[in-house]
């Protein structure tokens, strides 16, 4: 293998019991939308399924549909909204949608169709959803013609931020929504995602919780201490070189390597996830020692600049970490978010999912290794 995520579900099925007391004991949905984050989303749900997860949001109609052929049988909400055209075949997959318009209602009832619905409130994300007194209509008029409001529900924009106008906000999107505490007849009422469930659980009436990037242990501020890291992302060396005079390295000259230099190369680069904000910038692991990126990075390979430390030990095949606790400081060497770093992993790198300990490898391109 050249690059792989190493992803471990043993410390995922810690998190999850933990998400659970975090959210003072609420059920939770699992957002395993965008192919869980990167981390491959059928083997990430039937994990979660074992551990006793019963709902799953994903953002799209294939999204839910792929999960579907896979075999997951517990509920699915698509969240990031539905084509009216869409929603026939969510029925026939038994997917709930996320409703924002009342046409979609009128779609359903001129249609005849059997959907679970989630009715989605703008309280203060800007991006889909009614207002609070559309909502209320909404779920009247679904009630009223029998189609079965399985949710009402709402988006905290920047509840993983803890400035105090940021916390203001929070506070006055939770207060918008306490509209809906006592909503008889629906079964989840959810708000809280991942910097809600740490920061704002105690004070907010609903009964799920929607758990995305804290599942891995991290949220919009870096690391969370009560959980396990789940994500690292490996490669390896495959060339050294010490240096017999200085040189340029790399395209566009911008790395400079020096008369006894030793520089490795190894095999990843933008096409696989990592970002080339992070040249001449970064560093990677090796050996336990930060060794600073020298150069652009390429597309499939990066050169590093390896340290007094560790240079008599380095061999080519050696295992470097590239990304993994440092995941939030990397985020904000490239101006972004974990969320980015997480997502933009690209089909081509393995999998390699741990569970009791042992590795199961997984390749986008080939299947299993
Ligand atoms: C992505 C998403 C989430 C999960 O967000 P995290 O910050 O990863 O917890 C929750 N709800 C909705 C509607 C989302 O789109």
């Amino acid at each position: 293998m050249r690059t792989w995520a190493e992803i471990d579900l043993d410390n995922l099925a810690y998190n999850i019991k933990k998400i659970k007391e975090l959210s003072h004991d609420r059920d939770i949905m699992a957002i395993i939308k965008a192919d869980a984050y990167g981390m491959g989303a059928v083997t990430i749900a039937k994990e979660l399924s074992e551990q006793g997860v019963k709902i799953f949001g994903v953002s799209s109609l294939e999204e839910g549909i792929e999960l579907r052929n896979f075999g997951i049988k517990e509920e699915i909400l698509i969240l990031a909204g539905t084509f009216n055209e869409e929603l026939e075949i969510a029925e026939k997959y038994n997917l709930q949608v996320t409703l924002t318009d009342i046409s979609q209602i009128e779609y359903i009832l001129e249609k005849n169709m059997s959907l679970y619905v989630h009715i989605k409130v703008d309280t203060g994300m800007g991006r889909v959803g009614f207002t609070v007194d559309e909502a209320k209509k909404a779920i009247g008029m679904c009630q009223d013609k029998g189609i079965e409001v399985r949710g009402i529900y709402s988006h905290l924009s920047v509840a993983d931020e803890s400035d105090k106008e940021s916390i203001e906000y929070t506070r006055k999107q939770l207060e918008r929504f306490e509209e809906f505490q006592n909503i008889k007849n629906i079964k989840y009422i959810h708000i809280l995602n991942s910097g809600g469930i740490l920061n704002f659980s105690e004070i907010t009436q609903s009964n799920l919780v929607r758990a995305g990037i804290i599942m891995y242990g991290v949220y919009g501020e870096g690391i969370i201490k009560e959980l396990k890291r789940v994500f690292t992302l490996k490669s390896r060396i495959l060339f050294l070189k010490e240096l017999e005079e200085d040189i340029d390295i790399s395209y566009g000259r911008v790395g400079k390597g020096y008369k006894g230099d030793l520089i490795a190369t190894v095999t990843v680069g933008y096409a696989d996830g990592f970002r080339r904000e992070l040249s001449n910038k970064g560093t990677v692991d090796i050996l336990g020692k930060p060794c600073e990126i020298v150069g652009k990075i390429c597309m499939d390979m990066l050169m590093v600049r390896i340290p007094d430390e560790i240079r008599e030990k380095v061999k080519v095949g050696d295992e470097v970490i590239v990304m993994g606790e440092d995941v939030f400081e990397k985020s904000k060497i490239i101006g972004s978010s974990i969320y980015e770093l997480f997502t933009g992993l690209s089909r081509r790198v393995s999998r390699v999912y741990l569970k009791n300990g042992k590795p199961h490898v997984v390749n986008n391109l080939i299947g299993k290794v």
